[in-house]
């Protein structure tokens, strides 16, 4: 049985007892955990019990984001349904954030102070970022952080509201820190979602990069399609600066002040701080260092997949990879729960990325091919749309 306890820790756990079911927990409701649930309900594993910890009933998906924020879906459409899954693989959730791994004594601390033992692990917590850090005593801009996503919602709520108190003819200043996908898509989006919502306000755009191209890793088609979807929606895009902290505006590496109202906070992903203190082996970036079997290094048990793994050579962070990790990770964990031996997962090697523009019509970027139109936006919102409806069953929508 699972062994829920507080207080202090006992020693490491000794050998499974002959009868006892496997413990198999699931750390986080990424996209790769969503399929080892989808795998455990279509056939479940005999022996082995499952648990997931995650701080939510519903999880966020990010490629649903730009249509949310245009208004073309609601909320819970941009969202899976963790718990219906749990129930549908015969999993037990418990509905906490983890904040410590101990693989030696094999068991998780969550946010409340319990601790969960386990036999076997995965984790699949994404990415977050470094948040802004806050200088001097003049008036911040609005932060809108693109990570952690779930946060998201609540802040565009808020930012609406004070939008909808504007006065009329009045301008702002909205500065997107970030030259990466998810930057450049959401600055379109929020700011044509603005502009629809205030035809008499002025939104004047800006996108900082620290990097001197756009979209990086990306081909040369799709950057300068890119930029011609900027420049159509008037953004002012500068390359080569380092958006640091915000103070009266985006205060820059440079030692400038960027003036504005609204900022759009979309730099690298970083690992999350608590993953440091758990005795695994990180990147530099804080992501846990997995084999290609996607176990965590010199952890045998301990599983890793999407954006919070560090794979050899380093993937980009992007849901896609998530995904593809999947039914391999599905796989992979039924096997070390045979204690059969474990198979390797190849990443593709480019993949399809559709980069809403927020005009009705969206990039394609595969590799150095390009592409953009209003077909691209439709067939990205039917993709979406069918990946969350994969895992909400119309039974179990709220
Ligand atoms: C605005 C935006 C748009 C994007 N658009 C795209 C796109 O169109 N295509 C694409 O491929 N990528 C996109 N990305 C990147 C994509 O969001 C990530 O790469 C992807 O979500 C990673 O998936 P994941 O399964 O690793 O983790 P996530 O999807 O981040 O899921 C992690 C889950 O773990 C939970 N969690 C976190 N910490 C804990 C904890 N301590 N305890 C318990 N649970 C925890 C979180 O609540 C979350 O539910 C976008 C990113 C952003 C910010």
């Amino acid at each position: 049985m699972m062994a829920l306890r507080k207080g202090p820790k006992k020693g490491p756990k000794k050998g499974l007892k002959k009868g006892l079911k496997k413990e198999l927990v699931l750390i986080g409701a990424g996209h790769a955990h969503a399929f080892v649930l989808e795998a455990f309900a279509r056939t479940p594993e005999p022996g082995v019990s499952l648990t997931v910890i995650s701080e939510s009933r519903l999880a966020a998906y990010s490629g649903s984001v730009p249509a949310w924020l245009a208004g073309q879906c609601r909320l819970r459409e941009t969202q899976i349904d963790v718990a219906g899954l749990c129930r549908r693989a015969g999993a037990r959730l418990v509905e906490q954030r983890a904040v410590h791994v101990n693989a030696l004594e094999r068991c998780i601390t969550l946010e409340n102070g319990e601790r969960l033992s386990f036999d076997l692990a995965c984790i699949n917590v994404g990415a977050t970022l470094r948040q802004p850090p806050q200088q001097g005593s003049e008036a911040l801009p609005f932060l809108l952080a693109m990570r952690p996503l779930a946060a998201l919602a609540p802040r565009w709520q808020t930012l609406c509201t004070q939008v909808d108190k504007l006065p009329r003819e009045s301008v702002q200043r909205v500065v997107s820190v970030g030259g990466g996908a998810a930057g450049s898509e959401t600055l379109l989006a929020v700011l044509a979602a603005l502009r629809a919502r205030r035809p008499d306000v002025g939104f004047v755009g800006q996108l900082l990069s620290a990097d001197g191209a756009l979209l990086p890793g990306a081909g040369t088609l799709p950057r300068t399609l890119l930029r011609r979807a900027l420049r159509r929606a008037g953004v002012r895009v500068q390359t080569d600066v380092r958006g640091e902290a915000l103070g009266g505006g985006v205060l820059t590496r440079q030692g400038e002040c960027i003036a504005a109202d609204i900022v759009l906070w979309a730099t690298g992903a970083v690992g999350h701080d608590w993953l440091a203190k758990s005795d695994l082996a990180l990147d530099q970036r804080g992501f846990i260092k997995v084999a290609p079997t996607l176990e965590a290094r010199g952890q045998r048990g301990i599983f890793a997949a999407g954006d919070c793994a560090a794979f050899t050579p380093a993937l980009p962070k992007a849901g896609v990879y998530a995904v593809r990790m999947g039914p391999q990770l599905a796989a992979n964990l039924r096997r070390a729960c045979r204690h059969e031996p474990l198979a390797s997962w190849q990443p593709p090697r480019r993949v399809l990325s559709l980069i809403g523009t927020g005009d009705g019509r969206a990039i394609a970027s595969y590799g150095a091919l390009g592409a953009s139109g209003k077909w691209l936006w439709r067939a990205k919102k039917r993709i979406d749309a069918r990946f969350i409806s994969r895992f909400n069953p119309p039974f179990d929508r709220i």
